[in-house]
């Protein structure tokens, strides 16, 4: 199943890998918006099935 998670600086990312998914929002959120530290359940949290 495919999951979707939107930035809400109109970023986002979708994915069947949730693993993937994890790492790219931790990633975008770092690089993004220097925020550190983002947890897979609050990925998780945001995500969306597509
Ligand atoms: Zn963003």
């Amino acid at each position: 199943m495919q999951k979707r998670v939107e930035c809400e600086c109109g970023w986002a990312q979708q994915t069947d890998d949730e693993a993937q998914l994890v790492a790219a929002v931790q990633q975008h959120a770092k690089a993004v918006h220097n925020m550190e530290g983002v947890t897979r359940e609050q990925v998780l949290a945001q995500a969306r099935p597509v």
